[in-house]
């Protein structure tokens, strides 16, 4: 039986995100224990900081999942090349709004948990590739900067340690394509943001400017300041088997109090997240639909039913939507992702064919282009919703859109592929009767209504 915890937020990377009298300087961080794991730290060698946060089990946050501790041993260090250390602070992810929090309002975290993981992967420079849109948190960024630079906390001869490092803020051109990896290092090094074929360009090996680099997430580097204050085995025990640490969910839409909250990993459910901390549904309204981490993850409908064997516990589980324990694990056996954690929820006014067009109408814009299947198949994706939308469709539309994204699925460079094809795969079997439904209508002449509301 999986535990059921009591109900509560535990904040670690948002300690101090809206907390009354904290602001993002130097003297407020310091006041709050600032840069002292940093100088711990730096007593260490780095290949031990590196176990550490191997031991922790932490994986990235900034969607795909994958363990940081893992990467970081992937990269190479006797090559003779440089390494980098980017800071993924993109974040371009529709329904995604947590690490601009940690920007706004705690830089100093992300610098501090950046020199700590420069230091253990011996890089001397570091960058922050921040989206174009977010011009305060950018100049909050370097501002922050040249007050850790004033006092010693990086640049050359750090704390007379003898070791130096760098951190440059990049600021993007507004691509969503380029909150991915290697289309990220592409637009670092000055060109197009391609992503780039792996392999070879696997950026552990052949990343900025041909040399081992390591792209990490906002919130997964402000995390691994936290790994190394209380050690990797400490952290491990935070979350669940699989799963450890603690995951901020940034839930929009309809539900009644929409916002951040730091959970631990698997110690409530989306029921308890959108009934205790969001407040429930808007008067009168009944929850339809979850986009549960970011709206390339695939869509969670109410009232489905998920018969899962969890590999924790070897027990079988019959989950509605409600019952799914918020961690990777479990929301991965409900064939979905915990991506972000920036749930979309949609209630019984939504109008699942618009929902579907307008997520169709986004990935389209953002394919770059580079391959044929995302370039030609989110196009026509887009345009078929879009018929459908505007009363042109004909019924066979509807198994059309799927067929299209089963070919583009698994099918290119890069994983937006997949986010092109995982709203319509999930969306279209769950939802086609109401597509249907309003396809038949639009053909009769008579408005379709989900809602109820009173048609004008
Ligand atoms: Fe570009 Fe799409 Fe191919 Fe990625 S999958 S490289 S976004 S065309």
């Amino acid at each position: 039986m999986i535990q059921k915890l009591p109900v509560q937020e535990r904040r670690i990377v948002y300690k101090h995100v809206d907390e009354e009298g904290y602001t993002n300087d130097i003297e407020c961080y310091l006041k709050n224990g600032g840069y002292e794991v940093m100088k711990k730290a730096y007593q260490a060698q780095p290949e031990d900081l590196r176990q550490e946060v191997l031991n922790s089990g932490l994986k990235g946050r900034g969607g795909a999942g994958f363990p940081t501790g893992m990467k970081w041993k992937f990269v190479d260090h006797k090559s003779g090349k440089p390494i980098y250390l980017i800071c993924n602070a993109d974040e371009s992810e529709p329904g995604t709004f947590k690490d601009r929090q940690l920007i706004y309002q705690d830089p100093h975290q992300l610098i501090e948990g950046m020199m700590i993981s420069a230091f253990a992967n011996n890089c001397a420079q570091a960058f922050i590739y921040i989206r174009g849109e977010f011009i305060n948190g950018a100049r909050i960024l370097e501002n922050a900067i040249e007050e850790a630079r004033a006092k010693n906390f990086l640049g050359d001869d750090v704390l007379g340690s003898g070791y130096s490092c760098e951190i440059t803020v990049c600021r993007g051109a507004g691509a969503y394509i380029c909150g991915e990896e290697t289309g990220l290092i592409e637009s670092l090094e000055g060109k197009r943001g391609y992503p780039r074929v792996k392999p070879p360009y696997f950026p552990a090996v052949l990343g900025l400017y041909q040399c081992p680099t390591i792209v990490n997430n906002v919130e997964t580097l402000c995390q691994v300041k936290h790994v190394i204050d209380m050690g990797g085995d400490e952290f491990a025990k935070i979350g669940v088997k699989g799963d450890s640490g603690t995951h901020i969910w940034g839930v929009s839409g309809h539900v009644q109090r929409p916002g951040y909250y730091e959970i631990e990993a698997g110690a409530c459910t989306f029921g308890d997240l959108l009934h205790d901390f969001c407040g429930g549904p808007l008067p009168g309204r009944q929850f339809k639909a979850l986009i549960p981490g970011g709206s390339s993850t695939k869509v969670l409908k109410w009232g489905e039913k998920f018969k899962v064997k969890h590999p924790n516990d070897g027990q079988e589980y019959e989950w509605g939507v409600e019952d799914i324990p918020l961690d990777a694990i479990s929301i991965g056996l409900c064939g979905t992702f915990l991506g972000t954690g920036g749930s979309i929820v949609m209630d019984d006014s939504t109008d699942m064919l618009e929902a579907l067009a307008n997520l169709n109408a986004f990935y389209g814009h953002e394919s770059c282009g580079q391959c044929t299947p995302c370039r030609e198949g989110s196009l026509w994706l887009e345009k078929l919703s879009g018929r459908m939308t505007s009363g042109k469709a004909r019924p066979e539309d509807v198994p059309l859109l799927k067929d299209i994204a089963d070919q583009v699925a698994g099918r290119t460079i890069c994983a937006h592929g997949e986010a092109v094809a995982w709203p319509v795969q999930s969306a279209v079997p769950k939802f086609q009767d109401e597509y249907l439904d309003k396809i038949s209508k639009q053909a009769s002449g008579q408005r379709y209504n989900p809602a109820g509301y009173p048609l004008i």
